[in-house]
C-alpha cells in the first residue's frame, strides 16, 4: 500500500497537468459570433458551451498551456484524454482559441489547430463532391474534436482537400503528431470513437466525437 501510494506520488510530481473549465467569457462569444462560428439556429446554445484550460505537449518537447471550446458534456471526457495524452507525450501543435478563432471578426488561418466547437454542418468526404452534407456536424455541438489535422488528415478515395496534408495520407510511416493506437485507446476509454476507423474508403485521422460519427 505505501509502495503504491509512494509511486502514485511520484508520478504525480512528474506530471504536472493541470485542466480548469469555466462559461464562455462575453470576450469569446463575441468573437464566436463575429466569426461565424456560432450562430442563432446552431444546435447548441452558447451557455452550454466551455472554455477547458488543458497542459499539453508541443512539437518542440515543451509544455503548454491551451484553451478549447466544447460542450459542457465534454468536459470530463475531453480533460481525461488530455490528460493521457499528456502522459504520453503526445504532441500537438497548438491549443488555443485566439489562434483557432482568430478575432476581430477575422477568421483564422494558422494552419493545424487542434480543435472542437465550431457550429457547421458535417463535410463530405473529399471522395464526393459538392461542399456541405445537410447534416450537423458533431463539431456544432462541441462534442467532437479533431486532433492535428495537418497530421491526420481527412481522407476519402485516397484523396485529401489539405494541400499541405498530402504525405500524411499514407499512414504506414509514423511521424509526430500522428494519431497512434494509444491516442485512440486514450479515447476510447471515455466512450469517444475515431474518425480513422469507419469503413469503406472515406477517413477522417483528425476526428473523435462521442459518438463515432
Ligand atoms: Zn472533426
Amino acid at each position: 500500500m505505501v509502495k503504491a501510494a509512494v509511486i502514485t506520488a511520484v508520478i504525480a510530481a512528474l506530471s504536472p497537468f493541470h485542466s480548469s473549465s469555466k462559461p464562455l467569457p462575453s470576450s469569446v462569444k463575441t468573437t464566436l459570433k463575429k466569426g461565424g462560428y456560432w450562430h442563432k439556429g446552431c444546435p447548441v446554445g452558447l451557455s452550454d458551451l466551455r472554455v477547458i484550460g488543458v497542459t499539453y505537449r508541443g512539437f518542440y518537447k515543451h509544455n503548454h498551456t491551451g484553451q478549447i471550446i466544447a460542450n459542457r458534456k465534454a468536459v470530463g471526457p475531453l480533460t481525461t484524454v488530455f490528460h493521457k495524452l499528456y502522459n504520453l507525450h503526445f504532441p500537438m501543435r497548438y491549443i488555443s482559441i485566439a489562434k483557432t478563432y482568430g478575432s476581430g471578426g477575422k477568421r483564422s488561418t494558422e494552419p493545424d489547430p487542434t480543435g472542437s466547437f465550431e457550429c457547421r454542418d458535417a463535410v463530405p468526404s473529399p471522395c464526393s463532391g459538392g461542399t456541405s452534407t445537410g447534416n450537423w456536424s458533431n463539431h456544432a455541438y462541441g462534442m467532437a474534436i479533431d486532433i492535428n489535422p495537418v497530421e491526420n488528415p481527412y481522407v476519402g478515395c485516397g484523396q485529401s482537400r489539405d494541400p499541405q496534408a498530402q504525405s500524411y495520407r499514407d499512414r504506414s510511416r509514423h511521424r509526430p503528431g500522428m494519431v497512434t493506437a494509444r491516442v485512440i485507446a486514450a479515447f476510447r476509454s471515455v466512450g469517444w470513437g475515431w474518425g480513422g476507423s469507419w469503413s469503406g474508403n472515406t477517413k477522417d485521422y483528425m476526428h473523435f466525437s462521442w459518438n463515432g460519427h
